[in-house]
């Protein structure tokens, strides 16, 4: 762990100007302890600290990178977007493009027009905000345990009882901010019921992740998404898909690509940006033409539609054919089953789960279906699971309810190095202890 000199000499010096010396919280480490890794370049599947220390990477940027790290193709779309201006604060005609290109990929009837922002938080703020202003209620349903990033209204944690009103998560947001949100337990659609048979009238909407990719993976039970969309139907309230996660990775259609499930407005980003800041909300042209300036409901970026970005987001999409695709999936499956197979071997209680090519592992001895399941797993098995891989040259997320991520680059070399690593690493699982 100490064998980072240069990383911990720039965390420390990071930690004068920034707070917890990190831009994002789980980037410092403190789920699994030690410092954490300063990147200074990145090549396909690899990445490359300022130690000089190569790792094969399965955060991917926490999605983003889906061709693996500086695919000459969308590196050569940044810098020559780059070349003729950075950005005008006018329409261009990339924007037109990427939001038909996002269009024609999901390829939903409910999603026919698109607005670009700038980060998924902004995406899934900006829906429940049209959501409350198209419906004219104030309520709003999400899940314990998935995330739609740092919007205040959706940063609620469950309180007791199974119909409850969200709790503030964190110092800063108020009560007031968050006593509109419903936290229900996922994937339990009887719990849907009851909050809108006790508050149906002032549910403006549900939202949720595609599938839950932010406790882990935990993939929506059978009937789950589509009972959402029934539930939201009968009561008139807005069905949001938030898959930022999701989107352009598990398929070409994202979530929608393996269950396609009509959701009212849909939340991108991650993929789509190409590695840059992008992302986008969208829906049926009639939902849509409530937001500005074709409608009463404001929203609006200085930087929205980067030219930049969206070159760069452009050209991923372009390069995720098929046979990515299929790349993508067949190493998730691979090293999902070698993850299995060294923690049998270790004798560690686990269950590796996938929702689509999203995949990690719990340690538990049931498959982990929602949140409460995934805090009741031994979690403190990960941390030495994770140095140990680091140790061995495989940068993991460095959080227990994270997913792991592949890229089209894991090829059966990257994934030989990932095999290599793993005994070691399920010894130190099976060997850590509770306290
Ligand atoms: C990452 C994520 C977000 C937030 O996106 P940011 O770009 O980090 O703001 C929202 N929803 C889901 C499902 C995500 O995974």
């Amino acid at each position: 762990m100490s064998d980072a000199p240069i990383s911990a000499k720039l965390f420390e010096r990071a930690q004068h100007v920034i707070p917890g010396g990190v831009n994002s919280p789980v980037r410092a480490f403190r789920a699994v302890g030690g410092t954490p890794r300063f990147m200074v370049s990145g090549n396909g599947a690899y990445l490359r600290d300022a130690d000089g220390r190569e790792y094969v990477d399965l955060v991917a940027s926490w999605g983003p990178m889906v061709l693996g790290h500086a695919h000459p193709a969308v590196v050569e779309a940044a810098r020559e977007a780059a070349s003729h201006g950075l950005s005008f604060g006018t329409p261009t005609e990339g924007e037109v493009e990427l939001a038909e290109q996002i269009i024609a990929r999901v390829g939903s009837p409910s999603l026919e027009q698109v607005r670009l922002v700038n980060s998924g938080t902004e995406a899934t703020m900006s829906a429940v905000r049209l959501a409350r202003g198209v419906t004219g209620r104030h309520r709003v349903v999400k899940f314990a345990g998935c995330y739609h990033g740092h919007v205040d209204a959706l940063l609620a944690a469950a309180g007791s009882g199974v119909v409850t009103f969200g709790l503030p998560d964190t110092p800063g947001v108020t009560g007031a901010q968050t006593a509109e949100t419903i936290v229900l337990p996922y994937n339990d659609l009887s719990a849907v019921e009851a909050a809108f048979a006790e508050h149906g009238a002032d549910i403006a909407c549900v939202i949720t992740e595609a599938a839950a990719g932010n406790m882990g993976a935990v993939a929506p039970a059978t009937g789950f998404n589509a009972g959402l969309r029934e539930i939201t139907r009968r009561f008139g309230a807005l069905l949001i898909m938030d898959e930022v996660m999701t989107g352009f990775r598990v398929s070409a259609a994202g979530w929608y690509g393996l269950e396609p499930v009509e959701a009212d407005l849909f939340t991108f980003g991650k993929v789509m940006s190409g590695g840059l800041p992008a992302a986008a909300f969208g829906g049926r042209a009639e939902v849509m033409a409530n937001l500005a300036p074709a409608g009463p409901v404001y929203q609006a970026g200085t930087l929205s539609g980067n030219p930049v970005a969206v070159a760069a987001g452009l050209t991923t999409l372009r390069h995720c054919t098929p046979e990515v695709y299929a790349r993508l999936d067949a190493a998730a499956r691979t090293i999902g089953a070698l993850v299995d197979e060294a923690l049998s071997v270790a004798g560690v209680v686990h269950t590796v789960q996938h929702a689509g090519n999203l995949f990690s592992v719990f340690f538990a001895e049931r498959p982990v279906t929602n949140f409460e399941q995934a805090q009741a797993s031994q979690t403190w098995r990960y941390r030495p699971f994770f140095h140990a891989m680091l140790d061995a040259g495989v940068y993991l997320p460095p959080s227990a309810y994270e997913s792991w991520f592949v890229t089209a680059s894991h090829d059966d070399k990257v994934i030989a190095r990932i095999a290599d690593a793993l005994p070691a690493a399920a010894r130190a699982a099976a060997e850590a202890s509770a306290a």
